[in-house]
């Protein structure tokens, strides 16, 4: 039956269930949404052909155990700057892009999925009570577990808010900071300091010779992040482990901390944050089958599920939770969402015709990266090589480390067309 646009209404329905509300979940739930409405999707980059014929019916649901959109590129800036913590972490209930009621939005973890009966069970964050919603389509893109100060501990944005005043505090106010940990980032957490607090003396420990060492990335680039540091007044120390680290001064308000290093040396000061906690795959939700060995979600390019588990056709990962080559970055996780979303309008259409989809596949992606250090960004392409300086850090980053790029990229802000 044609509507007024001349969009087919098809008239069987699906219910898509996304886990995980951030860049990769966000990106495949609004660019389905798109397809699913007969219009182009929002990235359209990658999409072939005039919009859709036909309007399909969809109820997605987004769980996330945060109560909102947390711009987790900007977390070692945001946690020790309370006007960037308020932009970025947005309820989801405040997110226009969200507000239909075919979007619904359940705060809570999901604990268990069963791809036979294609069911999750979800822990209620208000409720405490475990629910099981179904679905005709799953995208997990629930991220990497990381610690605090990496992210927020904090699960409501009210919390977060408070959390990142204590944490502001307690940097400006210590005698000394150092960052243990010289990967991604403990280096943007040592510059990012050091520019807000300029005053603050900032020290960056790591364990190798070299910065960013488990990173498949040149030694040129390494070498420009440690001068870029250095230029900004981070002391950095390079080859040694913290081997001890020890509450000397508890008495005052501020406590002192005494660090001591592999060839002997000690350090006092009044704040440790450590940068090496290692990020663990959430999916312990999966059944094994689904994951590698180290808990990753195996894929096809299609970014369904490559594991040997029932209905994995009608499973998808996107985001930094795929078992999926390169470095994880939030441009990866919005354009996997973005093929999950092509691939599955594709099969909810097959579904309607009868016939077979056909499917997107992704490349592998390149070692790309791009580091915000204070007043300059560092990056590196297999293209382009290493780059640096303030102009780079304005275009990726503008002046809220990539908060408002990513927002208006997803359309968060634009209203939510039926
Ligand atoms: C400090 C830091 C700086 C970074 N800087 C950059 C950068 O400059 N450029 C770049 O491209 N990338 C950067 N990255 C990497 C980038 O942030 C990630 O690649 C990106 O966040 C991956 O997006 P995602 O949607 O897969 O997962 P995430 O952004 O990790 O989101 C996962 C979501 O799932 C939710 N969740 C987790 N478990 C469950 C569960 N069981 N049930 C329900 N919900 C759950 C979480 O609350 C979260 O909202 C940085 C990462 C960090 C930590």
């Amino acid at each position: 039956m044609p509507s007024n646009d001349g969009v087919l209404a098809v008239a069987r329905s699906f219910r898509v269930l996304v886990i995980g509300g951030s860049y990769g979940g966000l990106s495949a739930a609004l660019n389905l949404w798109d397809l699913s409405r007969g219009r182009l999707p929002r990235f359209n980059y990658a999409y072939d052909g005039p919009p859709p014929a036909h309007r399909i019916p969809i109820q997605t649901t987004i769980v996330d155990e945060r109560d909102g959109y947390f711009h987790l590129i900007g977390s070692p800036k945001s946690l020790a700057c309370e006007k960037l913590a308020s932009e970025s972490w947005t309820r989801f209930q405040d997110i226009p892009a969200l507000k239909s009621a075919d979007f619904k939005i359940i705060q809570g973890t999901v604990t268990k999925v069963d791809c036979a009966a294609q069911t999750a069970h979800i822990l209620d964050t208000a409720t405490k009570l475990t629910t099981t919603e179904s679905y005709d389509f799953l995208i997990v893109s629930s991220g990497l577990r990381r610690v605090f100060p990496t992210v927020p501990e904090s699960l409501r944005r009210d919390d977060f808010l408070g959390e990142t005043r204590k944490h502001t505090e307690n940097v400006r106010n210590a005698h000394g900071v150092v960052v243990v940990g010289g990967g991604a980032v403990g280096v943007e957490m040592a510059a990012e300091l050091k520019m807000l607090e300029p005053q603050q003396r900032v020290t960056l420990v790591h364990s190798r010779d070299r910065l960013l060492s488990s990173e498949p990335l040149p030694n040129d680039f390494a070498e420009r992040v440690d001068s870029i540091l250095r230029e900004g007044g981070v002391k950095v120390i390079l080859g040694q482990r913290v081997v001890d680290t020890t509450v000397v001064d508890t008495e005052s308000n501020q406590p002192t901390w005494r660090l001591t290093l592999g060839d002997g040396r000690q350090i006092t000061t009044g704040h440790v944050l450590s940068a090496i906690s290692r990020c663990i795959p959430t999916s312990t939700y999966l059944a094994p089958q689904a994951l590698d060995e180290t808990g990753y979600v195996k894929v096809h390019p299609s970014l369904q599920f490559s594991g040997n588990i029932p209905n994995a056709e009608h499973h998808y990962a996107v985001g930094d939770l795929a078992a999926w080559p390169g470095i994880k970055r939030c441009g990866g996780a919005m354009h996997m969402g973005h093929y999950a979303a092509m691939n599955i309008h594709q099969q909810m259409l097959a579904e309607v015709r009868g016939d077979k989809p056909s499917l997107k596949t992704l490349n592998p992606f390149p070692s790309v990266i791009g580091l915000a250090l204070g007043k300059k960004a560092v990056t590196y392409t297999p293209d382009e090589g290493t780059r640096d300086g303030e102009d780079l850090l304005t275009s990726l980053f503008g002046d809220d480390m990539g908060n408002s790029n990513c927002r208006n990229y997803l359309k968060l802000s634009e209203a939510c067309q039926a």
